[in-house]
């Protein structure tokens, strides 16, 4: 049957079940129907004596398909995670490759578990919205106890099997994935006549009612301080946990299923798997060959060690890659590496790093001093200043001294890559890498394509990005690109609602709530307002029509340029982070306000929220209009990667969406009339809005189709 996913082998006394499902042996509803059958016909075939769960495609079980979540489900009762464990004959799992969310479900249903030492387990359902719904919540705390079961299913991270052994989650690890049908058959006949005392539903979980209790209440605690957009997942599974403490498996998967069901399409459920087929969808770009079939970077250079530069030297020592720094002279080039020291010195005084871990990333940054030392890297990151003429320059020299093939990568954040590769014999290899600051900490990379960049190019610097734990997301090469041109609004309401009445307080404390894990004038004081200052003076004079923003100009002059001044936005204390209102700043407003002739009004909340998000909104219509965003969702990535937007909302788009188009529009009109025509919507937010269709679902205009 062709779309069979379970086989069932006789080998000797053994019965094999091979599930395959490529590529990852994601489980469809009729796995569950094919596993029952097999199970079944191994309890009845006198001949067998146990049953081997194995995976194909080097794999066990990569989880449930995600898309059919919050569709029907078996009721707990007639599961084949039930039919296995009670099951008279022994059932081994014999884990290569993932065995995750329902995967590992199942594999905790068996009776043994024995995996290669490449395999890796976890629960990542919270990380989705919802919480394991196929006896995880219950079955995990029984096996390896409460505070490990909680670590892992609130974590949703993936363990590997040295440690999986330790935790008690698998019973044998073996080195050679040739080996595991050999080792795991071995093990199931050394089970024969023990099953009853190998079924995780019937082991009690340890520890005492009080110890438990703390755990949970702890697990509570931290729930509430999440940012990672699932707290209401993460308050589910501690319930479901807690369950499993008290209730027999049968009850406790009832209880599961209850809980599952509450949270299965919530608006934060469908949020956060609305982001995570966003992040799998930015990986495919029209016209792009698969990355894996070129050899990725073993050597890189970066030119240019300041801030950016020396972030970015960090995420490729981080990544294993050696890496050369280089500025115009010694001394500029070794004050790059002491930033990057002291950096990582301050992680190692925090706890968050070993000084192992900091040497061994240390000894993979050296120096270089010409651009002959940097020839044989097979990646060159330029971030100098931002300054057309010095980067060609840069570029022109690249083009000579490395080797072909060399990607030659700018992480220019406004300066467009066409005109940085103008007359480069090296036009092809050339594109923008935008890294977000700090480098080192902010996931999104831009990649930003000019017009001659070649299909490989791309390509290259996307698999280099996923090489460097990145997010790589395309653009073109437009004013600001994608991520910081749609922002752009988000940035000018939040300093002209200023002007108007707001408070940064007001704004920060608002934005936090919707979910931003700090407010937008925080930021503005962590990243220092000296940049933003400097890129107004430049867009003023470009512009005579620029809108100056008085107040954040007039702090910078008095020297506030943030936390590193001790003042910005807010006050800090000598060592302290902790933001506090400084009356400085608010007399700088109201004096702003005088001048300009505004009368203080009182903005509500929704106004402060929706103001910036709405005139982003626009902003990224236009960006998809002339095309040089793929998709909707790729915006939407990028604003989860690149400013920290709340994953519950999925992205400025799909969050826009909920809103509905008609509705912003009817709220563009309303404010055109009153604060003018920079809220004119464009033509692709007119006609969505009569259309009706939902934003995200706007067909690709996307203006290059690469090829090579
Ligand atoms: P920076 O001023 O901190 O560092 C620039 C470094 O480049 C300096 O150390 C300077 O000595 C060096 N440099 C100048 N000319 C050089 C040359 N010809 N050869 C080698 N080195 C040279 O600036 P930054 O903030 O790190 O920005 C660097 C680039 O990254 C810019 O293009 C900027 O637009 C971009 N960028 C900055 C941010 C940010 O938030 N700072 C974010 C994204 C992108």
């Amino acid at each position: 049957m062709a779309d069979q996913t379970v086989e069932w082998i006789r080998r000797g006394d053994i019965a094999l079940l091979v599930i395959s499902n490529p590529p990852l042996n994601a489980l469809k509803p009729t796995t569950t129907i094919e596993l029952v059958a097999g199970v079944r016909r191994s309890e009845g075939d006198p001949g067998v004596k146990a049953t081997v769960l194995i995976g194909a495609n080097e794999t066990f079980i990569a989880g449930a398909d995600i898309r059919q979540l919050g569709g029907p489900s078996t009721p707990p009762g007639q599961r084949a995670t039930d039919l296995i464990d009670l099951g008279e004959k022994p059932v081994v799992a014999a884990i290569d490759g993932f065995a995750v969310g329902g995967g590992l479900e199942i594999a905790m249903a068996c009776h043994g578990r024995v995996a290669t030492a490449r395999a890796e387990m976890g629960l990542s359902e919270t990380l989705l919205g919802v919480i394991p719904g196929g006896g995880g919540t219950q079955r995990l705390p029984r096996l390896v106890g409460v505070e490990r079961a909680l670590d892992l299913i609130l974590s949703g991270r993936r363990c590997k099997s040295a440690e999986a052994l330790k935790l008690g989650l698998v019973d044998q690890v073996i080195e050679s994935p040739d080996e595991l049908e050999k080792a795991a058959s071995a093990f199931a006949l050394s089970l024969c006549g023990k099953v009853q005392t190998r079924r995780i539903r019937d082991m009690p979980v340890s520890g005492t009612p009080d110890e438990r209790a703390r755990l949970f209440a702890a697990a509570r605690r931290r729930a509430d301080a999440t940012k990672g957009g699932n707290r209401h997942a993460l308050h589910g599974a501690i319930d479901a946990v807690e369950a499993a403490c008290g209730l027999a498996l049968s009850e406790g998967m009832l209880r599961e299923q209850h809980i599952f069901g509450t949270l299965v399409n919530t608006v934060e459920a469908k949020a956060l798997r609305y982001a995570f087929f966003a992040e799998r969808e930015a990986r495919r770009v029209p016209g792009m060959p698969a990355s894996s079939v070129f050899p990725s970077a073993q050597r890189a250079a970066v030119v240019g060690a300041g801030t950016m530069g020396a972030g970015i030297a960090m995420t490729f020592a981080e990544a294993g890659i050696p890496v050369l720094l280089m500025d115009v002279d010694a001394e500029a080039t070794r004050r790059g590496q002491e930033r990057i020291a002291a950096t990582y010195m301050a992680s190692v005084k925090r706890g968050s790093l070993s000084s192992d871990e900091m040497s061994r990333r240390m000894a993979l940054i050296g120096l270089a001093g010409s651009y002959e030392q940097i020839a044989e890297s097979d990646a060159v990151v330029e971030a100098a200043f931002e300054s057309l003429p010095i980067k060609q320059k840069i570029f022109s020299i690249l083009a000579d001294c490395t080797k072909p093939g060399t990607l030659l990568l700018s992480n220019t954040s406004t300066i467009d890559i066409d005109l940085i590769a103008a007359g480069n014999p090296r036009i092809a290899d050339i594109a923008g890498a935008h890294f977000f600051s700090p480098a080192n900490v902010m996931k999104l990379v831009e990649v930003v394509v000019g017009l001659s960049t070649s299909a490989t190019t791309l390509a290259r610097t996307f698999e280099l990005s996923r090489k460097l734990a990145k997010v790589p997301v395309v653009a073109g090469s437009c004013d600001g690109f994608v991520a910081n041109r749609s922002r752009m609004p988000f940035q000018t309401e939040v300093q002209l609602m200023l002007e108007e009445g707001a408070s940064p307080e007001q704004i920060d404390r608002v934005m936090m709530a919707f979910g931003y894990p700090v407010g937008p004038f925080m930021v503005g004081d962590i990243a220092g307002l000296d940049i933003g200052y400097a890129v107004r003076k430049l867009s003023a004079e470009k512009d005579p029509n620029f809108r100056k923003l008085p107040i954040p100009d007039r702090l910078v002059e008095m020297g506030r340029h943030g936390q590193k001044a001790g003042a910005g936005w807010y006050r800090y204390e000598s060592g302290s982070r902790t933001p506090q209102q400084d009356p400085v700043v608010a007399e700088i407003i109201e004096q702003v306000r005088r001048e300009r002739g505004i009368t203080p009004r009182a903005l509500s909340d929704e106004e402060v929220l929706h103001r910036p998000l709405f005139g982003a909104v626009n902003e990224a219509c236009r960006i998809l209009e002339e095309g040089m965003a793929v998709r909707p969702s790729d915006i939407d990535v990028m604003w989860l990667h690149g400013f920290g937007f709340p994953r519950q909302h999925g992205g400025l788009m799909h969050w826009a969406d909920r809103i509905g188009a008609s509705a912003i529009l009817r709220q563009y009109d309303h404010w055109a009339e009153r604060l003018g025509p920079r809220w004119s919507p464009c033509d692709l937010l007119i006609e969505t809005a009569r259309s009706g269709q939902p934003l995200c679902d706007t067909p690709t205009r996307w203006h290059l189709q690469h090829r090579d």
